[in-house]
């Protein structure tokens, strides 16, 4: 299945020279949402993992469906201000923006087994963000997972040394 085909393009969204691409469409259509689901579980589900960490807010759609998958706990980044807990926190720069991402500081424990997911990786600013905030905490951090990468944006220099798995790509 080309999941291409799935995602909608949106040009000049959120601001001009920007051609965002819109994954609704692709949750919104049982196959393509059951095929990417799939795709990600068959790649981890003999890897013993502990936790899924889903990015605010479309890797909390992928990280609960595989995290129920997988038998294991579901864990939120999310955007400053929404966690009611104690939390540690870490800067980052978007596409278009910037921002400060939070995790509880008891979501995940040294030496737990996880995976990052979200739905799309650009700059990878975001991805960076999570992938220092897990690693405070210690976690054995697997890879990075993503429906979407832009490869051109270079996302992946924000988080070397930590492998990236992306579904498709869009130039
Ligand atoms: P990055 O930090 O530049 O890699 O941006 C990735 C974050 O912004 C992810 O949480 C994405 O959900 C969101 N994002 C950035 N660009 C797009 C897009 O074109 N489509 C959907 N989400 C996007």
């Amino acid at each position: 299945m080309d999941l291409k085909q799935n995602i909608r393009s949106i040009p000049n969204w959120p601001i001009k020279g920007v051609i965002f691409r819109d994954l609704t469409t692709l949750m919104q259509d049982p196959n393509a949402f059951r095929y990417s689901c799939d795709i990600f579980y068959d790649r981890y589900k003999d890897k013993n993992l502990d936790k899924m960490v889903g990015i605010d807010a479309r890797g909390f759609v992928f990280g609960a469906v595989l995290a129920y998958r997988l038998g294991i706990g579901f864990v939120p980044v999310r955007k400053k201000g929404k966690l009611p807990h104690k939390t540690i926190e870490q800067s980052y720069s978007l596409e278009y923006g910037e921002g400060i991402l939070e995790m509880h500081e008891d979501a995940v424990t040294p030496g737990e087994k996880v995976v990052i997911v979200d739905d799309l990786i650009a700059t990878g600013g975001t991805a960076g963000a999570t992938v220092k905030l897990v690693k405070q905490l210690g976690a054995d951090l697997l890879e990075c997972a993503f429906v979407v990468e832009l490869p051109d944006l270079k996302g992946r220099e924000q988080i070397l040394g930590c492998p990236v798995f992306s579904i498709t790509e869009f130039e």
